[in-house]
């Protein structure tokens, strides 16, 4: 893999500038917080780019129309990990779907609209950079993952 030492901020801001077209046209209102504290860390860029891309657009499909997504980058001095929490005011996630969702191919999407890979291939980048993919929800409510990486892969 191609690891590199990166902006962590840096590496959320371009993947939300990547997506603005599709915030604005879903009326998505995307509240950034990026703690300035947080350091660079050892990652494949393009791969945990893809990770955030993936976590993004299935917050704008949860929602499915306007709706309000807050990102958050968090590092607490002296902890050996960056933290992003990803949150969305959509459907929410059922308790019994919880453990399925990082499956391979599983979907609660229409046929041929959706793979069901998004979630089960962030799950192995994640692992691959020594880091964690975890998600809370309150279903009909909310939804957040959170991506825990540590600063040195
Ligand atoms: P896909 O998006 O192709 O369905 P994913 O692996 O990305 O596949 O996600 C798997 C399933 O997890 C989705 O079909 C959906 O049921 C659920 N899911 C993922 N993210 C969210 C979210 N933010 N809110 C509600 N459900 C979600
Ligand atoms: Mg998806």
């Amino acid at each position: 893999s191609a690891k590199q030492a990166a902006a962590f901020n840096r590496i959320v801001f371009e993947v939300v500038q990547l997506l603005n077209h599709q915030f604005k046209k879903q009326k998505v209102r995307v509240d950034l917080q990026l703690d300035d504290a947080v350091p660079h860390i050892v990652m494949d860029v393009n791969k945990i780019k893809q990770v955030l891309i993936n976590l993004l657009i299935n917050a704008c499909q949860a929602m499915e129309g306007p709706g309000a997504i807050t990102i958050a980058t968090v590092w607490q001095a002296d902890e050996k990990w960056v933290e992003v929490h990803i949150r969305d005011n959509g459907k929410g996630i059922a308790p019994a779907m919880k453990s399925k969702i990082f499956d391979p191919f599983f979907t609660t999407k229409a046929t041929g609209q959706s793979t069901g890979l998004g979630l089960s291939v962030s799950y192995g980048i994640v692992q691959d950079h020594g880091g964690e993919i975890t998600v809370e929800s309150e279903p009909g409510q909310w939804t957040c993952f959170t991506i825990r990486l540590p600063l040195e892969a």
